[in-house]
């Protein structure tokens, strides 16, 4: 195989491992969002155990006030026992303070069962504030994990550009230029292998002739259909595992 060809083999590997990096820093804010769910689901049930608890207090509240308005209103009452004059006057006014104190017995119940419903509200909240806090916590957690992976790829990335610029001061100007041509059109795909007379990158057969060349000569082909360079691998010996392609020699 002429070296200008094992030179576009390897800037075709190099340049995959770049893409395929490329391509992972990106998924990384999909893979981030996933741990937003959870955090923003708890921060909505605290958020709306919160309004409950709101009403309940302003209930209870709007409760105190309405017994403090009966309780004076039977103090009031009481107060003016000593213009009572007669029997009569007496059983109606008796039967007046009772009406009020059945109300304020009314009342108090209904704040007691607010004060229950206020408890157990503030228990769900607890429980609920620590939920938060767990999401919170791995948010965090995962938000540093992604972040330093992003960091790692990055830096990988820079790695991988250095070798390729010092790389492609190798090869030909035209052969790059044809090469970076086909990466672009043809889906990052330039360079592929040939391999029982089929192209890999297209699928298609190449003629016996072509195919005979391409392994004989070792000289930089093109796929006929695709357009992408050629090239032919010995395949490995039978005791290697089959499914492993052999890279550049
Ligand atoms: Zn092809």
């Amino acid at each position: 195989m002429n070296e200008q060809l094992k030179l576009l083999i390897e800037l075709q590997d190099l340049d995959t491992e770049i893409v395929s990096i490329v391509d992972n820093i990106e998924l990384l804010p999909r893979k981030f969002s996933q741990f937003e769910v959870p955090l923003k689901e708890a921060r909505t049930s605290l958020e709306s155990i919160n309004k409950k608890a709101e009403v309940l207090n302003k209930k209870k509240h709007d409760k105190d006030l309405e017994l403090d308005e009966v309780q004076d209103k039977i103090d009031k009452l009481k107060a003016r026992s000593s213009d009572i004059k007669t029997n009569k006057e007496y059983e109606a006014h008796r039967k007046e303070i009772e009406v009020f104190e059945n109300n304020i017995y009314k009342i108090e119940d209904e704040i007691l069962v607010l004060m229950e419903e206020i408890e157990a509200s503030a228990g769900n909240m607890r429980k609920e504030e620590e939920i938060v806090r767990k999401a919170e916590d791995e948010f965090k957690k995962q938000e540093k994990i992604i972040e330093e992976e992003k960091n790692r790829l990055n830096s990988e990335i820079e790695v991988y550009k250095a070798r390729r610029n010092d790389f492609v001061t190798r090869i030909d100007k035209e052969l790059y230029d044809q090469y970076m041509q086909k990466f672009d059109r043809l889906g990052g795909l330039a360079v592929v292998q040939v391999r029982n007379e089929i192209c890999l990158g297209c699928n298609t057969n190449i003629p016996p002739q072509l195919y005979n060349d391409i392994k004989e000569t070792g000289k930089t082909y093109t796929c006929y259909y695709c357009k992408r360079f050629l090239y032919y691998l010995e395949p490995p010996p039978p005791d290697e595992n089959p499914q492993s392609i052999p890279q550049s020699s």
